[in-house]
């Protein structure tokens, strides 16, 4: 539309592309005004390890608690965060807060490796290795203890700044997840390639193990593939105890959903990690 109109002219957008650029810097001013005001907070999803019978990981994810508009999901503003550039921010505040409550999870005794996601523009500026680097170590914390959950993107990408952040912080011993892990890129060489600690398979690939053979067979040759290139391996979206049983008989090395525990506070997460758990 914006063609024909010609040069000398600001029309470059027909009446809803202009409301929707409208709504994304609205967007964008909220979310920087909410970060301000404290509107975000984080919530842990315990992780359990197999081998050791116990959570030893949560998931940190955000949520929003909008004065208006009540909870929102990450689904709703992490989509709209990234195609602002609000995510930067935002990102900055999560990785802030997850390391002080890293730090309050040492010092309460647990033994704990914590998870962050982040988005793949979170790695675009040269020095955010050496910043979260020296966030953590401020924090008294090892690099060691935090999980970074990135996408297959991240590899795909030419843009070599995110790369060299990465490959950077897992050279300092940050650890480093693939999320939604099958959803994306279909290349997989880049696991041979990058130093993945993990593979978060994704609940859509778990959804119906329990009652297709395909669907079984399939999340089969993805941890055996795993096992093969020295990847640990996180199944997501677990709901069942028979998707449970069947995982540990298949050797899934870390068990996240809600079969296991939902995202909780942070209060109710220390105290169940604390615990003996029942459901094994
Ligand atoms: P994700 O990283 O793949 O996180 C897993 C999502 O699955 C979470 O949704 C979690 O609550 C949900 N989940 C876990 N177990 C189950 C289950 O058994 N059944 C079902 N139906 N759902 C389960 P949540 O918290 O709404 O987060 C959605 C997505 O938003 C996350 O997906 C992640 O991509 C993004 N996100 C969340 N927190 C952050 C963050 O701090 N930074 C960034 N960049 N993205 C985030
Ligand atoms: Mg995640
Ligand atoms: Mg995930
Ligand atoms: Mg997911």
């Amino acid at each position: 539309a914006a063609k024909h109109l010609g040069r000398n002219t600001f029309h470059f957008y027909d009446a809803g592309m202009q409301k929707e650029a409208d709504h994304f810097v609205h967007l964008h001013h909220e979310i920087l005004k909410g970060i301000e005001q404290r509107q975000f907070f984080l919530v842990y999803q315990p992780i359990f390890d197999v081998a050791a019978r116990r959570f030893s990981k949560g998931e940190a994810l955000v949520r929003w608690q909008h004065p208006e508009r009540g909870l929102i999901s990450p689904f709703d503003f992490i989509p709209v965060a990234e195609r602002t550039g609000a995510i930067r921010p935002l990102g900055q505040w999560i990785l802030q807060q997850a390391i002080a409550d890293m730090q309050l999870f040492q010092q309460l005794g647990l033994d704990l490796q914590i998870s962050v996601n982040r988005s793949s523009q979170e790695f675009n500026q040269s020095k955010v290795a050496d910043d979260w680097l020296a966030q953590l170590s401020a924090a008294g914390l090892l690099p060691e203890q935090l999980i970074l959950e990135i996408t297959e993107s991240v590899f795909m990408d030419t843009v070599s700044v995110q790369q060299s952040n990465v490959l950077s912080l897992h050279q300092q011993g940050v650890k480093l997840a693939i999320d939604d892990f099958g959803t994306g890129y279909s290349a997989l060489n880049y696991l041979s390639r990058y130093p993945v600690d993990f593979i978060k398979i994704d609940k859509s690939f778990i959804n119906h193990i329990a009652e297709q053979d395909k669907a079984c067979a399939l999340v089969a040759v993805l941890i055996n593939m795993a096992k093969v290139l020295d990847v640990q391996v996180v199944a997501e979206g677990v709901e069942t105890r028979e998707q449970f049983d069947l995982l540990l008989k298949l050797g899934c090395d870390y068990i996240q959903g809600y079969y296991c525990a939902r995202p909780l506070a942070k209060a109710d997460f220390v105290s169940l990690v604390q615990q003996p758990q029942a459901f094994i």
